[in-house]
Parts: C-alpha cells; structure tokens; sequence
C-alpha cells in the first residue's frame, strides 16, 4: 500500500452504501453479493446464482430451527430472509447504511418475517449485544469493509455462544498485486483490505477460532463481474440507472467496474471460511 491509498472509514463506507445500495439493486437485484454458478457450463442468472451463493452459506451455518443468527452486514436483508425462511431461525442484520436499515425491515415485513428476522442499525466494531446471544453468525461479503479485521472477529466472538459457528464469505488475495491495482480495485469497492486465504486462517486462529473448512469457490464466481460488467451497458439498465444517478456518475461507474475487471483478472479468488468458538 502507498501513501495515495486512502483508507475508507466507516462514514465513508456508510454514504458508499447510501448511494450506491440503488445501484445494485438495478444490476444485482436482491442480494448484494457475488453470483455461485454450480456447474461452470450451466448459465443461470446472476439473481438465481446469488441465490446458490446464500444456499450454500446456509448449508455450512448448520443452525436448527429456533437458534439465533447475528447477520454482520446485512445489505438490505435478503440473505438473511433467506435463511429464516430456509432454516426457521431467528436472525438479527447489522449495517451502518440506514437506507439499507429501512429496506431490509420493509422487506421482511413485506415477506412475512418481521417478527423472526430484523435489522439494526450497528456497527460492527462495537457490538452491542451480551456475551453469548447467538447461536451462529454469518459476514457475507462485508468484512473487507472493516477498518479491523481482528477486532470485528474478536467482537463476533465475544457474542457467540461456546460452539457457535461463523460463516465468512468474501474475496481474496491470490495473485501479486501491484500498488496500483490494488487501488483501482479498492477504490472500486470501498475496501479497507483483501487479504490472502492465510494470513485469513491465521486472523481467525488469532481471535481464538477453530477453522473447520476452507472452500475456495472462486471458479464458481468469477462470472459476477463479466455479468456485472454486461449488466452495466445494457441500455435498459442504463437507462434505469439514469434515472437514479446523473450521467456523469454512470459514466464513472462504466469506467470503474471495466478497472475492477482488469485488476480482478488472477490476482483474487473467493474463499468461504468456516470457524466454531470453541465449545
Ligand atoms: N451481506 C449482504 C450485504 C453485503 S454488502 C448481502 O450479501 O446481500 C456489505 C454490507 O456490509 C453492507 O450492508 C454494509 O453496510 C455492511 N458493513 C460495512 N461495514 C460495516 C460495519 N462496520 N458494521 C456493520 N456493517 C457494515
């Protein structure tokens, strides 16, 4: 990293989310994560392969029905619904977007979990909650946004019961990145870091987690960004988009995402860690 590179904080990554949740909303749809394609032939859509995405964290949460799940960056709620739909759990979603707060209560409202599902305005650094409250947690897609990775494991932690586990999915380092990709694609995403599968093992080992899987699912994601990329420059998408966000923002956001896609190119991978407190 260089000195140009500026960290975002987190009233930074907070107005990112503000402004931007309409934005992938109109490309991505629901979920504000990558696409899982299972078979690399099969050509499902993004949204169907969002889906996949939220199916297979499911299935590593291993939570029974009436346990609790702490949602670290919740996005505006779908995984989450998902999941207590799916699984008959309790989840509580944190996010430091309000706009994302009023979506995701809207959205279980409309889809018939208010009382099992929702969502709070918090920031991960500071959990509110007493030791123990949850079964389970799952960050899907939000770590990287945190200005310590260290402390927001040691947080989650703290509020897991003995035995609980945590799910994480997000993308990593894999290839050497110079200086300059690295904030063509930060910049992009609003990150404060990607870091590699290791030193990612060694960061939850470090906060006294037991990592009990590694899946590296980058083969069945790395069609998000083509799809992204595709979706952007659609003329309907376009269009919808303009009337969102002026011309020159969509213009930025064309340039931006064709950048992440040339800096993404071989040098990050998508990984899915599956850790436990110990009992
Ligand atoms: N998991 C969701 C959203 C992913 S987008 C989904 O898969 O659809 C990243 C999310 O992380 C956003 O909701 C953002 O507000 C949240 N986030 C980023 N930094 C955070 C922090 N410090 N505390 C809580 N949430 C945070």
């Amino acid at each position: 990293m260089t000195e140009q590179q500026r960290i975002p904080t987190i009233e930074d990554i907070a107005a990112y989310y503000d402004q931007m949740t309409d934005f992938y909303a109109t490309l991505w749809g629901e979920s504000i994560h990558v696409g899982y394609w299972p078979d690399s032939a099969s050509d499902i859509s993004l949204e169907a392969a969002q889906d996949c995405y939220t199916d297979l964290m499911i299935s590593r949460l291993s939570v029974q029905p009436g346990q609790r799940v702490l949602d670290v960056g919740c996005g505006t709620g779908e995984p989450a619904i998902r999941l207590s739909q799916q699984m008959g759990v309790e989840v509580v979603g944190i996010t430091i977007s309000h706009l994302q707060v009023a979506r995701a209560n809207a959205r279980a409202t409309r889809r018939g979990v208010p009382n099992q599902v929702r969502f709070e305005f918090i920031n991960a650094m500071h959990l509110p909650y007493s030791p123990a409250t949850f079964d389970a947690a799952w960050a899907l897609e939000s770590i990287f946004h945190m200005p310590d990775r260290s402390q927001v494991l040691r947080e989650i932690k703290r509020v897991l019961r003995p035995g609980g586990r945590l799910v994480i999915a997000e993308a990593v380092e894999i290839g050497p990145m110079t200086d300059a990709e690295r904030r063509v694609l930060w910049a992009g995403v609003q990150a404060t870091s990607y870091i590699t599968p290791a030193a990612y093992i060694q960061t939850l080992q470090a906060a006294e987690f037991s990592v009990q899987e590694v899946i590296d699912i980058s083969a069945h994601t790395h069609k998000t960004l083509a799809k992204t990329v595709e979706a952007i420059h659609q003329p309907e998408r376009t269009e919808r988009l303009l009337t969102l966000y002026d011309q020159d923002f969509v213009t930025l956001m064309k340039q931006v995402w064709t950048d992440v896609v040339d800096s993404y190119q071989g040098k990050m991978g998508y990984m899915v860690f599956v850790a436990q407190k110990p009992a």
